[in-house]
């Protein structure tokens, strides 16, 4: 088991999208709700791209274990 950083989208997102235009990895989609996105972990290389696009700072770093 190995820990990867991945970003990770709080519910402080105000679903504006930016953050899913600019990911090379797929890695952001719209959330079920609807009224947030999301990162897809497996998917996220932690390039932190996306962080610098999100105009409310609701992109995080997170750990996963693999
Ligand atoms: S950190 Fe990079 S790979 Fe991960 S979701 Fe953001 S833009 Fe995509
Ligand atoms: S850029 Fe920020 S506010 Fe916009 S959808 Fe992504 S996480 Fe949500």
């Amino acid at each position: 088991m190995a820990k990867r950083k991945v970003a990770k989208i709080t519910n402080d997102c105000i679903n504006c999208m930016a953050c899913a235009s600019v990911c090379d990895f797929d890695a952001i989609r719209e959330a079920e709700s609807g009224e947030k996105h999301e990162v897809i972990p497996e998917n996220c290389t932690y390039c932190q791209t996306c962080m610098g696009m999100c105009p409310v700072s609701a992109i995080i770093e997170d750990t996963v274990t693999e």
